[in-house]
């Protein structure tokens, strides 16, 4: 993927999301210089409007000098709720260079009537629920996630992913579904029917793109064993782009 010229004095979004890709579209459009940033894991991701920049800052240290070095005005965290190292990062490199920093999350979800939910704070703990009693598992889960679950014997797994898992752990049994998601109603509900799925196993992304594979298991009385987001630092929070923007509006340079 292609990076661009950064411009000085601009938005740094870290992003990857959805909410960042919209909320850097909205600020190119308003006018106002935004930088995209990836770590790089997907291999063909989308390209973002305006300015874009892949790969890791270097940490704290590496961050701050980012930051120094191209002037950046402020910084929007919309990482992945569960891609926490790079908000703690965010947050001790604001603090050294005095750059306001956001944090853009889209709310969690939260179980409703019908719903079967285990909340786990790991995967381990996932791997030991399914180990007791379940038979058909579909793991919703990054590539880089599978290994706890490879060890269970007896159990047949459905692995969807964006790029495929390489290397590949050892699983008994596992067949790779490789998509992107938005998914709908109807698809999920097929896949969960089609392949005898039991348990859903994946993590408390919050959203649109992914939330169907829940609204699937409610219907067909599947369970879902959930993992918990991680903790993040004290810093301001919005949980919408239009949030977002209204934020930037008060606190940066640009007369939006
Ligand atoms: P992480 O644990 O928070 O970050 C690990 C390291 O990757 C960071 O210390 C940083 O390296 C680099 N990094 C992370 N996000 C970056 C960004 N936007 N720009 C530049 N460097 C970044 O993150 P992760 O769980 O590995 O996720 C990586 C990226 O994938 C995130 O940007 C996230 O939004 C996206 N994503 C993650 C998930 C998930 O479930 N974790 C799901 C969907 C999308 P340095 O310390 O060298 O700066």
């Amino acid at each position: 993927m292609a990076e661009t010229p950064v411009p000085s004095g601009a938005v740094l979004v870290l992003g990857g999301t959805t909410e960042g890709y919209a909320l850097a579209a909205a600020l190119h459009r308003a006018g106002v210089p935004v930088v995209s940033s990836f770590a790089g894991r997907t291999q063909s991701p989308r390209e973002p409007e305006g300015a874009l920049r892949v790969g890791g800052f270097g940490g704290v240290a590496g961050l701050a000098r980012y930051l120094g070095d191209t002037g950046t005005a402020l910084i929007v965290d919309a990482t992945h709720p569960f891609a926490s190292r790079m908000g703690w990062n965010a947050d001790g490199a604001a603090r050294e260079t005095g750059v306001p920093l956001l944090r853009l999350e889209r709310p969690e979800w939260v179980p409703a009537e019908g719903d079967r939910w285990d909340a786990v704070p790991d995967w381990e703990t996932a791997a030991d629920l399914l180990e007791r009693d379940a038979r058909c598992v579909f793991l919703a889960l990054g590539r880089q996630e599978l290994d706890p679950f490879a060890r269970l014997d007896g159990v047949r797994f459905v692995i969807r992913s964006v790029d495929r898992p390489d290397p590949m752990p050892p699983f008994r049994e596992a067949e790779i579904l490789l998509a992107r998601g938005p998914f709908d109603l109807a698809g999920e509900t097929a896949l969960l029917q089609d392949h005898g799925i039991d348990t859903i196993v994946c993590k408390n992304s919050g959203g649109e793109a992914t939330r169907a594979k829940l609204l699937a298991a409610r219907d067909l009385g599947v369970r879902v064993v959930m993992r918990q987001r991680p903790q993040r630092p004290q810093t301001p929070r919005v949980g919408t782009v239009a949030e977002a923007l209204d934020w930037i509006r008060q606190n940066g340079p640009f007369g939006l």
